[in-house]
């Protein structure tokens, strides 16, 4: 037997890895991941490495392999453990093991030499307040005024930034820092990206539902029992605090805890309030970090400097000596689920790694997704649920629910408005902007809406074998994206005859300026991607809308997320059937998602607050659910959907999605693969495709994908090995990349 051993695991070039014979007392002990000694270099040097992979045979230089001299003394370390996990992700994901090593492990790339250095605010938010006035009140420190206004801000600001973009001189920053405001740091500093506040905690009594899921969690704690829980609570129930009533119950152990949030919730109010509980116990990590800040605070992690690690996805590989507890918040949201190869889900990940340390993992959610709330309940048989369910069903301050109708947009037609707002939308605008009160309109459209419904009926084309919506392709073809079935496009309604048959094309920006012109008088801002292309334009315009300089926001999902607006109190849903209609089968649970977090958005203050959905289908279980905010009946309808179609998470989906420059070359290779998986399909998978993804061609690259589909996960599994075999002896695959997704959030 023979193993490949990487040496030096902080490396960029993890590639050099270097094969070993184990010696025949170590056949079977050894695992991926484990820390060995091995003789090194010329001079057989002793050095610790890691197993990333054990084969029967010898590949390399088989007469001059080295024989590995034992494993090494001190239990499993975190590296092994890490390496263990990179062995499991490539194996359930796809990819090879240098992929997956570069996921998990902290690698320190190689920065350009320049020393970065960066400017730091030291006092808190008071005394930073008290200061600014200071220098505010004086003529000649204007220049100080402008440097501290910023900081407080931003708490940690690059210092070239702060000399060219803030025009401030050398001599200033030394006088402040000598003031005690502010310190120039370098880079080899580890840095604590936290802004400091004042670390108080309002004790609060919690509900009886919060207390009974903090009560489980600790039982189950105390005896040893470690496993997933699904919290299910509705916005604004209170899932936060007990998430951190959980982590302090890991804390009391010595050990710590990982919060993922999605980036996009990850706002400095969120931080606070870990910050408040935690204090410089916590760090966090976000994508506008450069690879040196990330590193330096997953160190931070593994020297035992913090004990909570907050961040979004990527964060769940920092490096704690003794995880005790992962903590996923708003499970639901497709950013957990990596895009780039392996494409790992976070979820299934956290999972893997729990167990791996002995750790326990929390799901939360006001919506769950299908695959966790379908886990968290009784098994047909019987069988005991993977994940335990605890519910937070109200609200924590009891505001109420905001009241919700819905529009039929095809009566609108009936009656002549073709326009986008439909009466009854338009009326409750008009009274709100009357009332000073602030409007969200939302549209929900999730890149190409290209699918065909009728304006009369609401009919929509569907494909007849596997029941999502329809393309419309530019040769006139209206194409299935999972199986490649074609049809004509059609021109006249095929239900009930109606001309006003076509695909959706409003964007927001045409909303912004139809609300312009039929509300002169209001202040509008529209949120999408064009308007948050730069640096924190997101929180900029977030920031503006708070601060009530407008009173419509018009905007993408974007605008849904998290944020408390309490002077908003009308939410106008602008066309649900947008999301429900993509070509996706996840296209319902996107909408429910949508429609029941865009809803949240309304009455969050004390004025009680509305919410329109306008759409063409007001009878279709996803709408009609969300209408009344209830989950449970919608998880019922779509669990039997996904069923009767075999979509997870009732069974399981595997994409392969293929690339090449040569369009025939590709055609060729995507037929053969496919003709291949048909000879070694024994456990008769479902095979769909190969199809030509929504976006059959990128940047001059084209596409084709692949679909399996089989009840047992396991099954894909082999299924991806013996393909990946397959590819890699096979010269016709050479100029073709070729990427598997696992159950993916998407279709191609
Ligand atoms: P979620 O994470 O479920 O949306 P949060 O934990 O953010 O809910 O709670 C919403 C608000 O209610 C927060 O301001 C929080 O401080 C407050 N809150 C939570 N639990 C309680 C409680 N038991 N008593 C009073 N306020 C609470
Ligand atoms: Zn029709
Ligand atoms: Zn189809």
């Amino acid at each position: 037997m023979y193993a490949k051993v990487i040496v030096d695991i902080t490396n960029e070039k993890l590639d050099k890895v270097f094969e070993y014979s184990i010696p025949s007392g170590l056949e079977g002990v050894l695992k991926v991941g484990s820390e060995v000694v091995i003789p090194f270099g010329k001079g057989n040097r002793r050095t610790n490495g890691y197993v990333v992979e054990i084969s029967d045979a010898c590949e390399y230089d088989c007469e001059k392999v080295k024989e590995i001299l034992q494993i090494a003394e001190k239990k499993v370390a975190i590296e092994g453990k890490m390496v263990a996990l990179a062995a499991w992700m490539k194996e359930y994901y796809g990819g090879t093991m240098i992929q997956a090593l570069k996921t998990v492990l902290p690698i320190k790339k190689e920065e350009n030499a320049k020393i970065r250095r960066y400017v730091r605010l030291l006092l808190d938010e008071e005394a930073g307040r008290a200061k600014l006035s200071e220098y505010l009140d004086k003529k000649n420190q204007k220049a100080r005024a402008r440097v501290l206004a910023a900081l407080l801000d931003n708490g940690v600001l690059e210092y070239g930034f702060v000399i060219k973009k803030l025009s401030v001189t050398k001599t200033v920053l030394s006088a402040m820092e000598e003031q005690g405001v502010l310190r120039v740091e370098s880079e080899q500093v580890l840095r604590n990206p936290v802004r400091k506040c004042e670390q108080m905690r309002k004790e609060l009594s919690y509900t009886g539902e919060q207390q009974h899921a903090i009560d489980v969690f600790r039982e189950d704690y105390a005896k040893g029992i470690r496993k997933t829980y699904l919290l299910y609570g509705v916005t604004g129930s209170g899932k936060t605090e007990v998430y951190m009533e959980m982590i302090a119950r890991v804390m009391e152990e010595g050990r710590q805890a990982i919060v993922l949030i999605p980036e996009i919730a990850l706002t400095y109010q969120t931080v606070m309030r870990f910050y408040r509980r935690f204090g410089d116990r916590i760090s966090i990590l976000n994508s506008r970090m450069s690879n040196g800040e990330r590193y330096d605070q997953m160190m931070r992690a593994k020297a035992g400097e913090i004990d909570v690690m907050i961040g979004p996805r990527s964060a769940l590989f920092t490096p704690f000596p003794n995880l005790g507890l992962i903590v996923i918040d708003e499970e639901h949201e497709p950013t957990y689920k990596s895009e780039q190869v392996p494409r790992y889900h976070a979820r299934e990940t956290a999972i893997f790694r729990a167990e791996l340390e002995g750790a326990s993992v929390v799901l939360g959610s006001a919506t769950p997704s299908l695959e966790s709330f379908y886990r968290s309940q009784t098994g047909p048989d019987g069988e005991k649920p993977q994940y335990e369910l605890l519910i937070l069903r109200n609200r924590s301050r009891r505001q109420n629910l905001p009241e919700v109708h819905v529009v039929d947009l095809r009566e609108e037609l009936k009656k002549g408005n073709r326009s986008i707002l439909s009466g009854r939308l338009h009326e409750l605008m008009e009274e709100r902007l009357l009332k000073k009160q602030q409007v969200m309109l939302f549209l929900n459209r999730r890149g190409y809406a290209g699918f065909l419904s009728c304006r009369a009926c609401g009919y929509v084309v569907k494909c007849p074998h596997c029941d999502v919506s329809l393309t419309a392709h530019r040769n006139g073809k209206l194409v299935c994206h999972y199986c490649g079935y074609e049809e004509p496009e059609v021109s006249v309604c095929p239900s009930c005859g109606s001309k006003h048959i076509g695909g959706f094309r409003a964007g927001t920006q045409q909303i912004e300026e139809l609300v312009k012109k039929e509300f002169p008088a209001a202040r509008v801002l529209r949120m999408d991607m064009d308007t948050t292309k730069e640096k924190d334009g997101h929180e900029k315009i977030l920031e503006q809308f708070a601060n009530e300089e407008a009173d419509v926001l018009v905007g993408t999902q974007m605008i849904v997320k998290g944020h408390d607006f309490p002077n908003v109190t009308l939410v106008g849903i602008l066309a649900a059937d947008m999301s429900l209609y993509a070509d996706d089968y996840r296209a319902g649970e996107r909408t429910f998602q949508l429609l029941t977090q865009a809803a949240g958005r309304a009455g969050r203050g004390s004025e009680k607050g509305e919410v329109v959905i306008q759409t063409y289908s007001p009878e279709h279980y996803a709408i009609e659910t969300a209408a009344r905010q209830d989950y449970e009946s919608f998880y019922a309808e779509e669990i039997s959907y996904r069923k009767v179609m075999g979509y997870p998470p009732a069974a399981h989906l595997a994409a392969i999605l293929l690339t090449g420059k040569e369009e025939d070359f590709l055609s060729t290779a995507a037929d053969y693969l496919k003709r291949y998986a048909e000879r070694i399909n024994r456990q008769q998978a479902v095979i769909i495709g190969p199809a030509s993804p929504s976006v059959g061609k990128v940047k001059d690259v084209y596409r084709r994908v692949i679909y399996f589909k089989h009840a047992e996960y396991d099954v894909l599994i082999e299924m991806k090995d013996r393909l990946e075999q397959y590819i890699e002896i096979n010269p016709g695959f050479r100029n073709i990349r070729i990427q598997f997704d696992f159950d993916p959030m998407r279709i191609f």
